[in-house]
Formats: C-alpha cells, sequence, structure tokens
C-alpha cells in the first residue's frame, strides 16, 4: 500500500511515469505538483552531498563549467537569489543576475518578447521568480534550456519546499509520519503550497492553522487537517513552520490588527508547550518578529532551525541545477 497522504487529497496527481528509469524525468522545475516522490527523493539525496561539500574549505566543483545561468527576478528576494547565485557559482556556471522592477514587465506579450530575447543568447538554466502565478510556466515554454521556478505569485516555490524537506529528513530522520503545521496566512503563501504538496508525498501529516480568512478556498482539497486555534493544533507537533504575512498579496483587510494577529497567531514560548518537548520551528523568511514569530522563539537554537534552512537552501539549489543539466552534460561529454 502507497504510504503517501496524497491520497487524502482529491487533487488528480499530475505524475508522469518516469520514462527509461530516470531518476528526475522531468526537463524544468516549475513546482513540487505532479513530481514523482522518487524524483523529490533523488533531489534531497543529491542536495546532502553538497551539504557536506559547503562546509568543506574549498566549496567549488567544476562539473558545469562552460554552462550559463541566467537569474531573472521580477520581486525582491535576498535568500533566493543570493542562494541561487551561489549555488551556480559553486557548480563552475557562468552565473548572471538580473532584477527587474515588478511594473517593468507584465505577462502577455512582453512576457513573451523576454523569453525569446533571453533564448537567443542560449542559457542552459534560467531561474525566474515572478508575481504571477503561472508566469514561470508561460516563460518555460519560449525557452530551450532548464527552467526553474523560483516562485510565481501565490502558486508555487518549490526550491523552498525541497529545502524545508531537506532540513526537516537531516533533523528527524525522516518525513514520513512526522505532523507538521503550516500557520500563518497559507492562502496568500506560495510556501505553504509547495510545503503541503511536498510533505503529502512523503507520507507526513501535514496540519494547517490559521484564521479562516488567511485559508485558501482550496481548503478540502489539499488533504491537510485545518485548525483555528494555535494551542489545538500545535498539540503533538514535530514540526512547526510559521509564514509572513504577505500583505504586498492581499487586497482589502483580513485582519483586525497586528496586535491581535501576535496575540492569537503569533508563535510564543507558551504556545509552543504543548508541541513535542523536540519540536522543531521553521520560517522561510523574511521573519516579521513580534507578529508571526516571537524573537525568543526565532532565536532558541535549541528548537530554531532557520538558519539551517538557509544554509540547505545553497545544497538544494545546487542540486536542481546539477540534475537539470545532467544530460547536457553527459553530452558533451560523448
Ligand atoms: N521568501 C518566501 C517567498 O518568496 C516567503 C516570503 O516572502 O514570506 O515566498
Amino acid at each position: 500500500m502507497s504510504t503517501h497522504s496524497t491520497e487524502q487529497s482529491s487533487y488528480p496527481r499530475a505524475d508522469v511515469d518516469p520514462p527509461s528509469g530516470q531518476l528526475f524525468p522531468y526537463k524544468h522545475l516549475l513546482g513540487i505538483w505532479g513530481l514523482d516522490p522518487t524524483a523529490i527523493k533523488h533531489l534531497l539525496d543529491t542536495a546532502d552531498g553538497y551539504v557536506e561539500q559547503n562546509r568543506q574549505a574549498k566549496k567549488s566543483t567544476a562539473i558545469c563549467n562552460g554552462l550559463t545561468q541566467i537569474n531573472l527576478f521580477f520581486e525582491n528576494s535576498t535568500r533566493t537569489l543570493m542562494s541561487f547565485e551561489i549555488a551556480g557559482k559553486r557548480l563552475g556556471l557562468d552565473t548572471i543576475s538580473m532584477s527587474t522592477g515588478t511594473s517593468s514587465i507584465k505577462k502577455g506579450e512582453t512576457m513573451l518578447d523576454t523569453a525569446a530575447t533571453l533564448n537567443a543568447m542560449h542559457p542552459d538554466v534560467l531561474v525566474m521568480r515572478h508575481g504571477d502565478s503561472g508566469a514561470v510556466k508561460l516563460l518555460s515554454e519560449k525557452m530551450d534550456c532548464a527552467v526553474i521556478n523560483a516562485g510565481d505569485g501565490r502558486s508555487e516555490h518549490p526550491t523552498q519546499a525541497l529545502l524545508d524537506a531537506l532540513t526537516i529528513r537531516r533533523r528527524k530522520g525522516s518525513i514520513h509520519g512526522q505532523t507538521i503545521v503550516i500557520s500563518g496566512d497559507v492562502a496568500h503563501s506560495r510556501v505553504a503550497r509547495s510545503n503541503i504538496y511536498l510533505l503529502n508525498a512523503m507520507g507526513a501529516r501535514v496540519r494547517l492553522v490559521a484564521p479562516p480568512t488567511l485559508l485558501p478556498c482550496d481548503v478540502d482539497r489539499l488533504g491537510v487537517e485545518v485548525f483555528h486555534r494555535m494551542e489545538d493544533g500545535l498539540e503533538g507537533a514535530d514540526v512547526v513552520m510559521m509564514l509572513r504575512l504577505q500583505n504586498e498579496r492581499m487586497q482589502g483587510a483580513f485582519l483586525p490588527s497586528l496586535r491581535e494577529y501576535y496575540r492569537f497567531w503569533g508563535l510564543t514560548r507558551e504556545k509552543l508547550t504543548v508541541a513535542k518537548d523536540d519540536v522543531l520551528v521553521m520560517h522561510p523568511g523574511p521573519m516579521n518578529r513580534g507578529v508571526e514569530i516571537a524573537s525568543d522563539v526565532a532565536d532558541d537554537l535549541d528548537r530554531s532551525a532557520i538558519e539551517e534552512q538557509v544554509e540547505m537552501g545553497v545544497a538544494v539549489r545546487m542540486a536542481c541545477i546539477d540534475v537539470l543539466t545532467k544530460d547536457l552534460r553527459s553530452g558533451d561529454a560523448s
């Protein structure tokens, strides 16, 4: 019997059967949705090797020498952009980053022109972040190279979910069977959505804890348990992932006040007492201290994995670039 709790979800699986036994049979990494669990495991296993490499004095390899990576970010980013840039450089790619204001290029004709322009420069990897859900997929259809989604609107942020999964697997030994709470502004969070897909695919029990106004309208179809009181949702939890209020994606008022939000939904030491003693606290960043998380919880070295998540981010992004360029490299060798 399958142990994947995606069976709980009423969404159709968009899996493709891995052709010819390939461990990662996809051209792009556009989302977690539809990835075979074997492919997810392969990415995590590959990333594990890079964690060790990144802890050595000499961190670079030349496996991707001669390849070109373009990072195209239409939204602000600190962790994701920097770690993709470091990841590319550590693998030996020529890495170029371009950040654009959200208003300069919009979906539609202009986006396709952008794709044609970039494609003409023959990159081997394109990493893209955009404020509109679906924009990265749209662009990928016009590109010859591998495209990695670095976050699109409120849709997906696959490398964040992978780095979160790697953090959990290394700290807890496994993802399967863990009770994992995702709490806060789930409705506007691409991090939550990618994590729900991945954690379900790997057999975790996923709980969402949020006020009703901050839950997505398709929550019943996500294969998760829903709680509206933190004290209930945190009971016996192995891991708690806190989310930022994504004000930039909110249209209208979703909360009475930040003070009230912190009182009911902020993660404090007191609220954590009902979780397991060794509960792991996570946050994708950027954090709003005193809004969704108390400073003493975020900085608690015994429980907080927030800096470790950043470290795992570089390794996971190296793994993604590695597996997506494998065919290209083996073609060169022959
Ligand atoms: N950095 C994450 C993202 O790009 C989370 C956040 O912004 O709150 O979605």
